[in-house]
């Protein structure tokens, strides 16, 4: 059973028709064989049945004519009348009878010799019994009338004695005649009851074949529906996730109970599907990368002069459409003496803690860009100068107060704008430029609105 499960799907059909061929086999046995009974029970009917049954008739008919002869032997008066003689009469009747008994007689011993018999073989010899013993009865009788007869005379008493010789006698044939006639009625009733059996037998089987069919078919397309189905959700999983720009999931595994072509071709899909979600993953890793690599500075992490274009210019033409945003750029002040005193290195540290702490405290929407050196700018969508003013000077006081102890200490200057109808990337920045270089005029670590 476990290899028939894991063989092909042309194997397992096959193996699923031999079973349906091998059962159709046996009912086309099992047919064959009934056939050839009831035939041989029609041919015993035939052969012997019927013969017997006209031969009861032809005997019925001697043994009425029999009577009458009898009767005629007690009225000789009326022979003249008679076309044959009373004796040659009965003679031809009793040459009749015994024929038609020898026929009967070769009949049944002829089909008991050949085993045609299939039926109460044992009554059929019986038959031939009583006939045997008929014969006998029969040729004392008829001794007996040959005697009486030759003497001339016979009296009244004699004829009383032949009646009675003659009644027994047809008591016999009578006994005889209902033997066969049981005989063959049962023989009927036996051949009937063999062809009732031969067709429900036969139409059980054929309901059989045919529920076994239908239940392969259905067995068949049960599993092909449960694994295409399958097959059809994994797909309709990778296309909803591309569609909807989704990471592809990583199919289950299961190790397959049985192994065939659907189950290979699930598996291999399952790695297709692997596959994909690794390589659309991967591509979506350097995708973010390159991004990263294209909009960020490598230095700090904030975004790059290129970024800032792209944004100041998205935000101008917001702008126009009336909305509102600010900027404030930054600087970090004598950054020269921080490399001077500390080392370039120490320069850098300082650049990347500086983005650190600002971009920690900025809003979602509000975005930190590196212009180049240490001159950062913020840019606050939607916020006025107050705002932005505001902000800038927490940052600033935050940035006054750090005490870090790998870095030395450092103030900015910020310079303050917002945006004025009219602006264009230059002269809004050059606003923020000039209110910083204010800033650093008037003493530097503070903010100064332009
Ligand atoms: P001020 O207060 O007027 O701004 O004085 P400052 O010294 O900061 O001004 P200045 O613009 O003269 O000095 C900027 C220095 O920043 C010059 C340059 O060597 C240094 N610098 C520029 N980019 C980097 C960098 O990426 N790393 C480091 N460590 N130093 C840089
Ligand atoms: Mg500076
Ligand atoms: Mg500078």
């Amino acid at each position: 059973m476990q290899q028939w499960f894991n063989a092909s799907l042309q194997r397992k059909i096959s193996g699923l028709l031999v079973v349906l061929l091998s059962f159709l086999f046996v009912v086309i046995l099992y047919s064959i064989y009934k056939l050839k009974l009831i035939d041989a029970e029609m041919h015993e009917v035939a052969e012997i049945d019927v013969p017997l049954t006209e031969m009861v008739s032809e005997l019925e008919m001697m043994q009425l004519k029999q009577h009458l002869l009898i009767e005629q032997f007690r009225l000789r008066g009326d022979l003249a009348k008679m076309a044959l003689e009373p004796e040659q009469a009965f003679a031809a009747q009793r040459d009749g009878l015994r024929l038609i008994l020898s026929k009967a007689e070769q009949v049944l011993t002829k089909s008991l010799q050949q085993h045609q018999v299939r039926f109460a073989a044992a009554e059929h010899q019986q038959i031939l019994a009583s006939i045997e013993q008929f014969h006998q009865q029969s040729d004392s009788f008829e001794q007996q009338l040959k005697l009486a007869l030759q003497q001339g005379h016979t009296a009244e008493e004699q004829w009383l004695k032949f009646e009675k010789e003659a009644a027994n006698l047809d008591q016999s044939i009578v006994a005889i005649l209902r033997q066969m006639e049981k005989l063959t009625l049962e023989a009927s009733r036996y051949t009937d009851k063999h062809e009732n059996e031969f067709m429900l037998v036969n139409t059980g089987l054929g309901l059989c074949a045919f529920v076994i069919g239908l239940y392969l078919t259905f067995y068949i397309l049960q599993i092909f529906r449960q694994r295409i189905g399958r097959i059809q959700a994994e797909i309709k999983n990778v296309h909803q996730s591309i569609e909807q720009g989704e990471p592809i999931a990583s199919p289950v595994f299961h190790e397959p109970q049985h192994r065939d072509e659907l189950t290979e071709l699930e598996h291999d899909l399952k790695m297709m599907v692997q596959r994909l979600s690794v390589e659309i993953s991967n591509r979506q890793e350097i995708e973010q990368q390159l991004m990263a690599l294209a909009t960020r500075d490598k230095l700090t992490g904030a975004y790059n002069r290129h970024k800032w274009d792209e944004q100041l210019s998205m935000e101008l033409s917001l702008a126009e459409r009336g909305s509102v945003f600010s900027i404030a750029l930054l600087d970090v002040d004598f950054f020269k003496k921080v490399n001077d005193q500390f080392g370039h290195h120490a320069g850098d540290k300082v650049l990347q803690s500086l983005t650190e702490h600002i971009s920690r405290r900025l809003r979602k929407t509000d975005s930190l860009f590196r212009l180049g050196g240490e001159e950062f700018v913020i840019l606050l969508p939607q916020q006025k100068a107050e705002a932005a003013c505001q902000l800038a000077e927490m940052l600033r006081q935050h940035i006054a107060c750090l005490d870090q102890p790998d870095l030395p200490k450092f103030t900015v200057s910020f310079g303050v704008t917002q945006y004025q109808p009219q602006d264009d990337e230059d002269s809004i920045l050059k606003r923020a430029d000039h209110a910083l270089y204010q800033a650093k005029d008037m003493g530097r670590n503070r903010v100064q609105l332009g």
